[in-house]
């Protein structure tokens, strides 16, 4: 549908990305996913396209375009294949987060790759002690000459074992000092004392999700991302801009259930009739339809928002909460909608209701993020986080 966002050049950047995701990334979702296996060759012809991280600037690989244009990206590719879009995800929250915090030749040195789609960044927030009180991590950061050692593990790292580097989180402060003692640096994972393991998901398997171990590894001081002790506070803004795709994202691969099931009930025949005569089917579709319409424009919003250098916290994280629970809703009632079929691993139904749950927990759960609500509402006094 149209919106309020949509422009010529919006346009053009959409049917770019609707033809390749449509032509090259649907093919191989299912099958890749039993394998386990992220394209890299396609990522690559992803980046050729200029379609990784659009929103950085021409000297990095990017076309300086609006935050939208990735937001419209993640929308098609996810349509077709929901895990591809981590490629775009990852590469426009890192992108961004090297662009401003990476010392200029660190930032010269990994951001063309990036949108050439010949490597990708991993972001390592969560520890074993748990994920949503963020700034209460341990993972050590400790000043030697012209080195940190980091010493430590990350876990539920998604790309953890197909990323050529990690944006991590860690302390360099006192642990009572919590957020104010955290730093961001940029880790090679291929240096020394790194190991790395990968989980058995229920779904999101080509793009893997593990822990990531760091014994006394020694990371070159210039690759620190922003001020020591500051990176929490000044990194994780980054996350406004990835939870406004990761609605994007949800939507993408719920709308084109929903288009995939409106095709279906005009053809399958039940009682003599098609499907699409019976209001019980219909009048479910036409509900989804219009919820998932609404996320799309609270999502396009966000980055209209982040565009015009508007805040948008609390609409990213409204953003980050509705959309991956509607999504799955309307994946669920997809599937019921094919019967049997829909059941099947010949159809695509199940393995998105997999993939697309695990963003109702990736990036914040929905419970962070209504505190983070309620505490742009109320204020932080009155909100235990
Ligand atoms: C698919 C997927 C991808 C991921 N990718 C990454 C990644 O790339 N990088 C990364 O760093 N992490 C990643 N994660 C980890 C994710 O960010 C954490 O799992 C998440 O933040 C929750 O942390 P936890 O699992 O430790 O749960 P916990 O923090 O232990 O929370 C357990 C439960 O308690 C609830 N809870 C906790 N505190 C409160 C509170 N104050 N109020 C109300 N409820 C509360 C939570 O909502 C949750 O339901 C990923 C996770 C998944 C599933």
């Amino acid at each position: 549908m149209r919106t309020i966002f949509d422009t010529e050049e919006l346009d053009q950047i959409r049917e770019l990305a609707r033809k390749f995701a449509q032509e090259r990334v649907a093919p191989g979702y299912l099958a890749r996913e039993k394998a386990g296996r992220f394209d890299m060759e396609l990522l690559r012809e992803m980046g050729g396209l200029g379609l990784i991280a659009p929103e950085l600037p021409e000297e990095f690989g990017g076309m300086g375009a609006e935050f939208l244009y990735s937001g419209v990206i993640i929308e098609e590719i996810a349509r077709a294949d929901f895990n591809f879009g981590y490629a775009s995800l990852l590469a426009s929250l890192n992108g961004q987060i090297l662009r401003q915090f990476a010392a200029p030749e660190v930032a010269r040195d990994w951001l063309p790759g990036l949108t050439a789609g010949e490597h990708m960044l991993a972001i390592a927030l969560t520890e074993p002690k748990g994920g949503s009180d963020a700034a209460n991590l341990g993972l050590r950061m400790e000043r030697d000459g012209s080195h940190y050692i980091i010493n430590g593990e990350k876990t539920s790292i998604s790309a953890n074992q197909i990323a050529k580097g990690v944006v991590t989180f860690a302390r360099t402060g006192r642990p009572e000092d919590r957020a104010k003692g955290v730093s961001a640096v940029l880790i090679p994972l291929d240096l020394p004392g790194i190991t790395t393991s990968k989980f058995d998901n229920c779904g999101q398997n080509s793009v893997g999700h593990g822990s990531i171990w760091f014994d006394n590894v020694r990371v070159p001081a210039e690759y620190l991302l922003g001020d020591e002790g500051k990176g929490f506070a000044q990194v994780m803004q980054g996350f406004d801009f990835s939870r406004s795709l990761i609605g994007m994202q949800c939507v993408g691969t719920a709308r084109q259930s929903l288009d995939e099931t409106w095709a279906y009930i005009t053809e399958r025949q039940a009682f003599g009739k098609p499907l699409a005569a019976f209001q019980g089917v219909t009048h479910q579709l036409a509900d989804f339809d219009t919820r998932i319409e609404a996320a799309r424009l609270m999502s396009m919003n966000a980055l209209w928002l982040k565009d015009r250098g508007l805040p948008h916290t609390t609409e990213a994280a409204m953003t980050k909460w509705w959309p991956p629970l509607l999504a799955y809703e309307a994946i669920h009632a997809c599937l019921l909608i094919h019967g049997h079929a829909g059941y099947s691993g010949d159809l695509p139904f199940q393995q998105r209701l997999r993939d697309v749950l695990g963003l109702q927990i990736g990036d914040g759960t929905a419970h962070i993020m209504k505190n983070i609500i309620a505490r742009e509402r109320a204020g932080r006094a009155v909100t235990a986080a």
